[in-house]
């Protein structure tokens, strides 16, 4: 048995881990040179920066477990706190210090923000979701959902609508219901960590991939970067993989590569025609990040702080998290007429944001925009998503996109990756 991984994101990470694990032969083909796909180091001057700023929770336990499997300390990579949502001085809510699910009811019974009325409506609403299993019979957008749900006012505007924009990456008015119930069924009504806001202290290529890489060679494998594949033919009773190197043997592919670039590799494989036309009805969602340099005395008042603003949804402060002072993060998640801004415009329309939030604060002295456009899919009502199996025998997919409950994450990826995995396992152990 020999494996080709081809994608070095967190999904093939996950898979070349999984297997490298289990001392089975892996190589991983990466385009890039920096490992991590869409959650990658970007150098800029003498800064490691993020191609996106990116948020992690304590549900997300597939992505710590491989992260100590590779030989790294959760708490040495994360600034690790209880559920905070600050929308800057519009609402506080608070993981309380209790057993689940009473850490949460407490947190929205005692948010600060809402109105009595607001805050019972939303116990009641995550105490129905809980009876009926966060499952619907009929999938529905989230906006039609709060519609039906009775969610209105401040904390659909100040809780709902935000978490769905930042889970989902998809406008409430065309995300999915379903998917939406599935995120708050991990992340707030699961145990008392699952809600844990993780914030990275490390850059995104250092929080996994690159350690994965280490684990992965120091097992025998390869990861190799810089060589993207450029095709993968049968041959042998297997696969031929071809890089700009040569045509390399394997028994088995997993096939990690971004939604968008999987089906140059399908598109005529008639056993997958079926799957690749499932790819190709994905459609795409941005995410913008914009970070500015400041002089070294400007901070938030917090690692994390919401905005209610036209633009801005989070800002994170980088001198906080991993010492980049007088760094602010901030994300502009989902569509918007943001995206049609020349990059200095928009950096500039930022800062005056920040500054009418925050008060009087200096001018950057720099600023970096990095414009993700197909950051994720749209993670629309009833979507159809490709399975990690495909009918071509040995064959896997793995990426945020494949079939999950979850919407287009880090822990989508990394578990589609183990289970694309596990797939080739069971099979050699069955
Ligand atoms: C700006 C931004 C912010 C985000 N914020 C969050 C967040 O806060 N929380 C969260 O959980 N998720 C977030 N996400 C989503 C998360 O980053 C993705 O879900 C995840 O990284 C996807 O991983 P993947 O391995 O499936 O795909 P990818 O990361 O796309 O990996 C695919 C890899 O394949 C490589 N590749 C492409 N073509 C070839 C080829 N021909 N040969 C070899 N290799 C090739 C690519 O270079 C890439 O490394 C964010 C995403 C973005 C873009």
């Amino acid at each position: 048995m020999k494996v080709a991984v081809i994608g070095g994101g967190y999904a093939g990470m996950a898979a070349a881990a999984t297997l490298a694990e289990r001392s089975v032969p892996v190589s991983v083909f990466e385009a890039a040179r920096t490992l991590g796909g869409r959650a990658r180091r970007v150098e800029y001057q003498d800064l490691a920066l993020d191609n996106g700023l990116h948020l992690l929770i304590g549900a997300y336990s597939e992505l710590l477990r491989l992260v100590e499997l590779v030989g790294e300390d959760p708490a040495r990579l994360f600034l690790r706190t209880p559920l905070t949502w600050q929308i800057q001085d519009r609402l506080t809510l608070r993981a309380a210090n209790l057993p689940a699910p009473l850490h949460l009811l407490a947190a929205l019974l005692g948010s600060r923000g809402l109105t009595l009325g607001e805050r019972l409506g939303a116990v009641r609403f995550m105490l129905r979701m809980r009876r009926r299993d966060y499952r619907l019979t009929n999938d529905v957008s989230v906006a039609e959902f709060l519609d039906q749900e009775g969610q209105k006012g401040r904390a659909r505007h100040l809780l709902w609508r935000p978490l769905c924009i930042s889970a989902l990456n998809t406008l409430p008015e065309a995300a999915s219901a379903q998917v939406f119930l599935h995120v708050l069924r991990d992340g707030l009504d699961g145990e008392r960590g699952a809600s844990d806001l993780l914030l990275p202290r490390v850059d995104l290529s250092a929080l996994f991939p690159e350690p994965a890489a280490r684990y992965v060679e120091a097992r025998g494998g390869n990861v190799l970067a810089g060589e993207r594949v450029t095709g993968v033919d049968t041959g042998d009773g297997g696969y031929l993989v071809e890089t700009a190197g040569g045509r390399h043997a394997f028994t088995h592919v997993i096939c990690a590569l971004p939604p968008h670039r999987v089906n140059a590799f399908l598109v005529g494989i008639t056993a997958l025609a079926e799957i690749a036309e499932t790819v190709d009805r994905l459609t795409y969602q941005p995410i913008y990040s914009v970070y500015l340099g400041f002089p070294e005395h400007v901070r938030l008042s917090t690692p994390m702080l919401g905005f209610d603003s036209a633009l801005l949804q989070w800002a994170f402060d980088r001198g906080a998290l991993c010492g980049q002072r007088g760094v602010i993060g901030l994300v502009i998640s989902a569509e918007g007429t943001h995206e049609s801004l020349p990059h200095p415009e928009l950096a500039q329309l930022c800062y005056q944001e920040l500054q009418q939030q925050l008060g009087t604060m200096p001018a950057p002295i720099w600023h970096r925009v990095i414009a993700e456009k197909r950051a994720t899919f749209a993670c629309r009502p009833g979507l159809a998503r490709p399975p990690a199996a495909t009918p071509l025998r040995n064959f896997y997919l793995a990426g945020d996109y494949v079939a999950s409950d979850y919407p287009a994450t880090l822990e989508a990826a990394v578990r589609s990756g183990v289970r694309a995995a596990r797939l080739i396992l069971g099979r050699r152990e069955s």
